[in-house]
């Protein structure tokens, strides 16, 4: 069998933005709004600041109005709810971020709770939780929705597939398998208590790993011309680059899967360009539903 094609997240999420701008471009001209996202950051994990950086810089080359708040590591949880409510009320701020995750003395949940569900681009509200699992209009998680996106595009027609998701996250792993029933596949979502997994795996024409281990699907659970799109982001040494050296792999051993899969997604490159790519759309579609307007196609 030949290796599998590589499904280039760069190139997508390139085309996503594309789409983004022009949106954004019309909506200025015709309605004179900008779109506005507003990202809170709280403390200083590193990971955390580039991601802010990255959200901030593509925001504005998109033509939208970008704002990152920085609050101290010791906010008080009450100032950071007080400062939600503000972004809530405020008109020129259609989409909110509040980066995860947050220092110890603030409950995320409470957190996302007081976000206004219509201004939530992350999707992460249980208004918009229960939005997407029953169908209704809904800002979607912008990680999992990037994996339908590439998934339909490469596969055209994904009805009566068979899906496995690894990993049963709120953030990725329990919407992936959201949009996978709407879109009429048969859904099996697995976690570490899953009994035979590699055998569950195998079965899959679309597996979708999301579990946070490296490398850890190996190419003998993946079925012969399957689609595997690999979420996972992890850092492992790399000592053939030097002493103390690093590099990012997923959670799919990508050597052994290119052997056995039709396409896969590589780390780094495939899911993780795609992220932010999506939370704009998301923000160009949550200002078009605050001031009333058709959702451009996206
Ligand atoms: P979580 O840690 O929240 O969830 C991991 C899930 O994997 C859990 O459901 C857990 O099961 C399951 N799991 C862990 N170990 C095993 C195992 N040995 N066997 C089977 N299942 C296992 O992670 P996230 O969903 O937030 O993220 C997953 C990965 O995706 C991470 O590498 C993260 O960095 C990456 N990520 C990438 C993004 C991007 O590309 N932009 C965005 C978000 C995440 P259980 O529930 O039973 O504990």
């Amino acid at each position: 069998m030949s290796e599998a094609e590589i499904i280039d997240g760069k190139a997508f999420a390139q085309r996503v933005r594309e789409r983004v701008t022009a949106a954004v471009a019309t909506l200025k001209a015709d309605h004179n709004i900008v779109p506005g996202l507003t990202v809170v950051l709280v403390g200083e994990d590193p990971a955390s600041q580039v991601y802010v950086r990255n959200k901030g810089k593509q925001t504005a080359a998109a033509g939208m109005e970008s704002n990152t708040i920085r609050l101290d590591a010791a906010t008080p949880e009450q100032d950071l709810l007080d400062l939600i409510k503000t972004l809530n009320g405020d008109d020129a701020v259609h989409g909110i971020l509040v980066q995860l995750p947050l220092p110890d003395q603030i409950d995320e949940a409470k957190v996302i709770a007081a976000i206004d569900p219509d201004k939530d681009v992350d999707g992460f509200h249980v208004v918009n939780v229960g939005r997407l699992w029953t169908g209704a209009e809904a800002p979607v998680p912008c990680t999992p929705y990037g994996c339908l996106q590439m998934l339909k595009e490469t596969l055209g027609e994904l009805k009566g597939k068979r899906a496995l998701v690894l990993g049963r996250s709120n953030i990725v792993g329990k919407p992936m398998s959201a949009l996978l029933l709407a879109e009429h596949c048969t859904v099996t979502i697995a976690h570490s208590r899953t009994v035979d997994l590699g055998e569950r795996c195998r079965e899959a024409d679309i597996l979708i790993a999301a579990v946070g281990q490296p490398q850890m699907v190996p190419g003998s659970w993946i079925k012969p011309g399957a689609t595997v799109i690999d979420v996972g982001i992890n850092r492992i040494d790399a000592p053939e680059k030097g002493e103390g050296k690093t590099r990012l792999v997923g959670d799919v051993n990508f050597e052994e899967a290119q052997q056995v899969a039709a396409h896969i997604t590589p780390v780094p490159g495939g899911v993780g360009p795609v992220t932010i790519a999506n939370l704009l759309r998301n923000t160009v579609i949550a200002a078009c539903r605050q001031k009333g307007l058709d959702v451009p196609e996206i």
